[in-house]
């Protein structure tokens, strides 16, 4: 029937069109992920190949099908680049397609739809940005995490659909506006509460580090090789200590073998020595593991689950992060599996929450809402 295909590519043309779209946006998220947590500016440079510096042609940086034409390789020196540049595009057109397939339809080309499925899809590409991000390197930077938040409460004034998702009548903007901020809040408030409660009760962690791999202390977080932790997330009482075995210590002007190394808020002590951690301006040692009073989870993932909140209200948080935490073990525990209980090494919480809070969009709520008018029928 020639009728039902054009029917069928009209309905088709709207999704695809985000699809594009998302890819696009996806590309962009790259340049985000790879520069936002070195400070760089987003916009100048012009994309560069990292090795050879040599520019791209726009020809040449078209999302997907440029990586598929070169065989993942720079056009210039033949350097190969990384899968997860196409994966970033390919999963951000895909999460944008669905972004519009949630918030409108075929039936449904309103205005009100369009603005829904353009917050959502600024809310994905936030959480795709501080996923790949915090996988590289354990941080959130604030501009995701503020700038969320910022975000979040502005577009419950342009569509509070992704407040309320049970209706689409949308709400009064100053009761949207509340919602936001009471999300942004509870969000916020309750993983700093199970930070704070989780350092009290498990104290600390064991980390295994690399033969030869060297541990920098920096001036504002502890620099492993592939990643840091602030020293925000690590010092909060005066009894949090950084403690280690070292094979080596090396300071500006001398330098230790063999001797134990503590670090508390005021107090640095190597061997039988001891100093105020401000009069050492570099200290750099080697050593097979360290011992860090910290939480899985961070500062960087209150503030990121308060962004969270502001673009999703507070029950989207309590999904999150109960929904994270069943992630979080089951990933751990498939890990250990494959590693034979061997598996020590650090695992950024942040993608866990990322994850479930894109599952609450897409179904959670649902479950949520199930759950609870369960709850309350009558047996
Ligand atoms: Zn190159």
């Amino acid at each position: 029937m020639p009728g039902d295909f054009w029917l069928r590519a009209t309905d088709a043309f709207v999704p695809v069109t985000f699809f594009v779209f998302g890819c696009i946006v996806g590309s962009f998220l790259n340049v985000c992920i790879h520069r936002m947590p070195l400070d760089q500016s987003l916009l100048r440079p012009p994309s560069h190949c990292p090795k050879c510096q040599s520019p791209i042609p726009w020809r040449l940086n078209i999302p997907l099908l440029a990586w598929l034409w070169l065989k993942g390789r720079c056009a210039n020196c033949r350097a190969p680049i990384p899968w997860r540049y196409p994966m970033v595009e390919l999963l951000t057109g895909l999460l944008f397609a669905a972004a519009w397939l949630r918030m409108g339809s075929a039936a449904q080309l309103t205005p009100a739809a369009f603005l829904a499925a353009a917050v959502l899809c600024v809310f994905l590409a936030g959480l795709i940005t501080a996923t790949f991000i915090d996988l590289d390197h354990y941080i959130i930077p604030d501009r995701i995490t503020y700038g969320g938040m910022a975000a979040g409460l502005a577009a419950s004034l342009v569509s509070s659909r992704l407040l309320s998702l049970d209706s689409v009548m949308p709400l009064a903007p100053a009761s949207a506006l509340a919602r936001s901020a009471l999300g942004c809040v509870v969000g916020g408030a309750m993983v700093y509460a199970v930070v704070r409660v989780g350092k009290w009760l498990f104290g600390r962690q064991t980390y295994t580090l690399e033969p030869g791999e060297r541990l920098l202390f920096a001036e504002s977080a502890l620099r492993f090789a592939d990643g840091e932790m602030p020293y925000e997330d690590i010092f909060y009482r005066e009894s949090d200590a950084v403690t280690l075995h070292a094979s080596r210590v090396e300071l500006l002007d001398r330098c230790y073998t063999d001797v134990d190394v503590r670090l508390t808020m005021t107090r640095l002590t190597i061997g039988s020595e001891s100093f105020r951690p401000e009069e050492v301006p570099h200290l750099e040692v080697e050593t097979r593991e360290v011992i860090v009073p910290r939480e899985a989870m961070g500062l960087g993932d209150v503030k990121f689950m308060a962004a969270i909140g502001a673009f999703l209200g507070w029950q989207a948080t309590v999904f999150s992060l109960m929904a994270s935490a069943l992630l979080g073990a089951l990933v751990g525990v498939t890990l250990m599996a494959i590693q034979r209980g061997e598996y020590t090494g650090r695992m950024p919480y942040g993608p866990f929450i990322a994850v479930a809070a894109a599952l609450w969009v897409f179904g959670g709520h649902a479950l949520w809402r199930w759950w609870f008018e369960s709850m309350r029928a009558p047996f």
